[in-house]
């Protein structure tokens, strides 16, 4: 049967990809200790839990309104308004079967075909995927190693075409940790400013940021901005409910207008109890991020001393999410393999540690490793990794 053109060309997730080789060594009983995951290691809250079954027990259990009940888009509001000091109306919120939903949603509505957008690489491996099946194109532009893997307001502009409809920024990122500071916000915002383009801007790590750097939205710096700019973010990482699917988007009613319609034709509306359980997150005097700050703080530490002490890799220490991306395209040569893939995939046979090649996301000489996993696993992964470049040397 002949596939539509569209889901042709679609790159399977890299992520996805290493979890399931992981996966099949693991059941043929190889001990594997996997660095691939993108998901909080902990227990959604208890009290979270709790929030949901009674919403089950109350009959909460019939559609909603597409855009989300209205309590939860308050309590969204409330958020935006007290973390990011942003004032939306709710009109101006959705909420969706995920953030990924919502950022797929939203290039739904605004590409049209050979609309460009400029995704910074390393990227988020599903905003390519995405603006593709927006029927739009992905215009890559690397951040250098040396500035954090950030790009500058010149490299911003340079990319601008008169076919460039939005820019895509991710801080605190996935898959480098990096985070923009505020200078540099003003000034991409400018460049943004200047040439009326829409950013997009995916806050979904924003609470989970290890310094003393303080988040910042872009939207907040001013109103223009803020009426150029969707909010996208959503409980899946700051409250460990990756399996709930809940996020959201908030930005210029239009907008939000046009993504609930498409919502109301394609999902219906994000599930009714995962919908309660959020609207218990957000408005709990707990704070679950403390806990897990620590815990990421205190394994980023380990795994990134370890991680250094190894010839041939060197890394620049992130500043948030739960991922360190060093560059290991030396330890590669060193150990005689044409390609960081290929060095990742032995290491993956021989000493069963699975980690992430740095080509899914756009920087083809680094690895994503995860430290959403036990210290003692870190530990012992950084050994085998050790050893791994000391035998091929
Ligand atoms: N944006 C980034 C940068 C992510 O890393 C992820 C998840 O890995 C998402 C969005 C999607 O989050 P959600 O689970 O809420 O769909």
């Amino acid at each position: 049967m002949e596939l539509a053109s569209r889901v042709k060309s679609l790159t399977p997730s890299s992520t996805l990809a290493i979890s399931a080789k992981a996966k099949e060594l693991k059941k043929e009983g190889h001990d594997v200790i996997g660095l691939g995951v993108g998901e909080p290691d902990f227990n959604t809250p208890q009290y979270i839990l709790n929030a949901a079954m009674k919403a089950m027990e109350e009959g909460m259990t019939k559609y909603t309104p597409s855009g989300g009940i209205v309590e939860l888009k308050q309590a969204i509001i409330d958020k935006l308004k007290d973390d990011n000091n942003l004032d939306y109306k709710e009109n101006e919120i959705i909420v969706t079967t995920g953030a990924k939903h919502a950022l797929y949603t939203l290039f739904q509505v605004i590409l049209n075909k050979g609309d460009e957008v400029i995704v910074p690489a390393p990227y988020w491996v599903s905003y390519p995927e995405q603006i593709k099946l927006a029927e739009g194109e992905p215009v890559f532009v690397k951040g250098s190693e040396t500035n954090d893997f950030k790009i500058t307001p010149q490299q911003l502009e340079e990319a601008i075409t008169k076919n460039t409809k939005a820019f895509i920024l991710n801080s605190p990122s996935n898959p480098t940790g990096m985070m923009y500071s505020k200078d540099e916000l003003i000034k991409l915002g400018e460049v943004c400013q200047k040439y009326n383009i829409i950013i997009v801007s995916d806050e979904i790590y924003e609470k989970l940021i290890y310094t003393e750097d303080a988040h910042v939205s872009i939207a907040e710096l001013s109103d223009t901005l803020k009426a150029q700019t969707i909010v996208i973010n959503g409980v899946s990482k700051s409250h460990a409910m990756t399996g709930w699917r809940i996020g959201y988007a908030a930005g210029p009613e239009a907008i939000i207008k046009a993504m609930t319609n498409h919502v109301s034709h394609a999902t219906s509306n994000p599930t009714s109890i995962a919908q309660y359980a959020a609207l218990r997150a957000y408005n709990a005097n707990e704070d679950p991020t403390i806990e897990m700050r620590k815990i990421f703080s205190e394994r980023l530490d380990t795994l990134y001393e370890l991680m250094t002490n190894i010839p041939g890799i060197s890394c620049e220490k992130p500043k948030g999410a739960f991922y360190l991306f060093p560059n290991v395209s030396e330890a590669a040569k060193m150990n005689g393999f044409n390609s960081v893939d290929d060095w990742a995939k032995a290491l993956l046979e021989e000493e069963k540690v699975a980690l992430v090649p740095g080509s899914g996301f756009g920087s083809p000489e680094n690895v994503r490793l995860s430290y959403a996993v036990s210290k003692e696993n870190l530990v012992e992964a950084a050994q085998r990794i050790k050893r791994f470049v000391e035998k091929h040397q």
